[in-house]
């Protein structure tokens, strides 16, 4: 089997953000490493920094030069100028890719906004509707429904975030101008092949500042390789088609080396005096050897339809400590490289896994997070927000994103009630506080 990690090995990718809390706002390089595309690191918000511009007629003279390229992948030349005469740079996306983190987010931060509420009774909801599919798309790939449901989950919210930003804008400038355009022009002329081919129709289609789009969050070169035709239409589309993203999704994670009825992992706890310096996901030993230093599983006496089979002693497994020794602690095997594969972050794949886990019934983590101020929800972010605007902070619309405005609102009633530290986080300590404000003496605008 060609391994996704084989195929996209030349590519030097920047880091994916997986879903609405990180994507609109963020960006950081990243390592090498095979994913499904390119973009910020989920961990981190960002400030744009200063960018060079494209100027129009440089631009012109890369999109001209370019066209040869496309050709040889099947756009001929009436239609690439078809499809780039209408597209000017956007100066935006450059200081994307230049923007350095602002923000660092803790990992229960950033888990409590992906492996929340609304998002595991959207998943068991969606788990329900696509059922019959979801099966089929099990028997043609071998990845179970939770898996690909958590993955469409944490990429796109369930097809509710694509993406705003025109794609082929977006890749025909940080194709002519910025540090990593020899990466950005496979990416575009691999879109201009989609559209030719008929995949995707919509020359406007949009998806993230990097290029990712549908339902999925592919990138076009992967789109290209990976997707598939579900629903038997002719057309690759995941945009619009629930059936193509979802068996594409399996099709992506049975190419990383999914193995079908094995668990990603599952919690444990470590005996005193565990050496942490044996742990990270690329530290593997035999499962066996991990039981004899005395990691045990936390659902070891649990006896429920939702505990996944033990696999056999000999399987490669490593240990994670996303938040260091004073936080839970994982034991992970192939399948969780798999789901690392699709985004090459250890913040993301675990998003993915524990939200698998929830859609399949599960309870939540049995180790806590090594915080006092634990991480809000989606709902308590809205609520969060709610109040701040109460307050006459002017954050715009109540979405759920912790962006720049929401931090430095937050940042100002913590100063205001003595809250250390003023760090703009958008925790619960804040969230209680100003619930408890709002309670004893409502805000002006809501007092009769
Ligand atoms: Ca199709």
């Amino acid at each position: 089997m060609v391994t996704i990690q084989a195929v996209a090995v030349v590519l030097s990718l920047l880091l994916a953000a997986p879903a609405a809390t990180a994507r609109s706002d963020h960006g950081s390089a990243r390592s090498e490493s095979a994913s499904t595309r390119t973009e910020p690191a989920p961990m981190q918000s960002v400030e744009p920094t200063d960018s060079p511009q494209p100027q129009p007629a440089a631009f012109a003279r890369c999109l001209a030069e370019l066209q040869p390229r496309a050709a040889a992948r099947g756009v001929p030349a009436q239609a690439y100028a078809g499809y780039t005469q209408p597209v000017l740079p956007d100066p935006s996306v450059l200081e994307l890719l230049n923007a350095q983190p602002e923000f660092t987010t803790p990992i229960w931060d950033y888990l409590a906004g992906l492996v929340d509420e609304d998002r595991i009774e959207d998943g068991q909801r969606l788990l329900q509707e696509h059922r019959e599919l979801l099966q089929r798309v099990e028997q043609a790939y071998g990845v179970d429904p939770a898996t690909v449901v958590a993955v469409w989950g944490v990429e796109s919210d369930y097809g509710r975030i694509f993406g705003k930003r025109p794609l082929l804008v977006s890749l025909a400038t940080l194709s002519c101008a910025g540090r990593r355009q020899d990466f950005f022009r496979g990416e575009f002329i691999a879109t201009l092949a989609l559209l030719q081919a008929g995949d995707i129709r919509d020359p406007g289609l949009t998806g993230s500042w990097a290029g990712a789009f549908g339902h999925t969050q592919f990138m076009p070169t992967t789109y290209a390789r990976v997707a598939v035709d579900f629903d038997g239409d002719g057309r690759r589309d995941l945009v619009d088609s629930i059936p193509d993203a979802l068996a594409s999704t399996a099709n992506y994670l049975k190419r990383a080396g999914w193995r079908t009825g094995e668990a990603w992992g599952f919690e444990v706890t470590l005996p005193p005096g565990f050496d942490v310096g044996s742990v990270g996901r690329t530290n593997r030993r035999p499962l066996s050897d991990w039981l004899s230093r005395g990691v045990k599983r936390v659902d070891a006496a649990a006896n429920t339809n939702t505990k996944p089979a033990m696999p056999p002693a000999d399987t490669r497994a490593a240990v994670l400590l996303p938040a260091g020794k004073a936080g839970p602690a994982f034991l992970v095997f192939r399948n969780y490289d798999a789901i690392y594969a699709y985004n090459a972050a250890e913040s993301y794949a675990l998003a993915i896994a524990l939200l698998s886990d929830r859609l399949r019934g599960a309870s939540g983590l049995a180790a806590a997070w090594p915080t006092d101020d634990p991480g809000l929800g989606r709902r308590e972010r809205r609520e969060l927000q709610t109040l701040l605007l109460a307050r006459g902070h002017a954050i715009g619309e109540v979405d759920g994103l912790i962006g720049t405005n929401t931090r430095r609102a937050i940042q100002a009633e913590q100063q205001r009630l003595g809250l250390q530290p003023a760090d703009g986080r958008a925790g619960r300590r804040i969230l209680q506080a100003l619930r408890a404000e709002a309670t004893a003496s409502p805000a002006p605008a809501a007092t009769p």
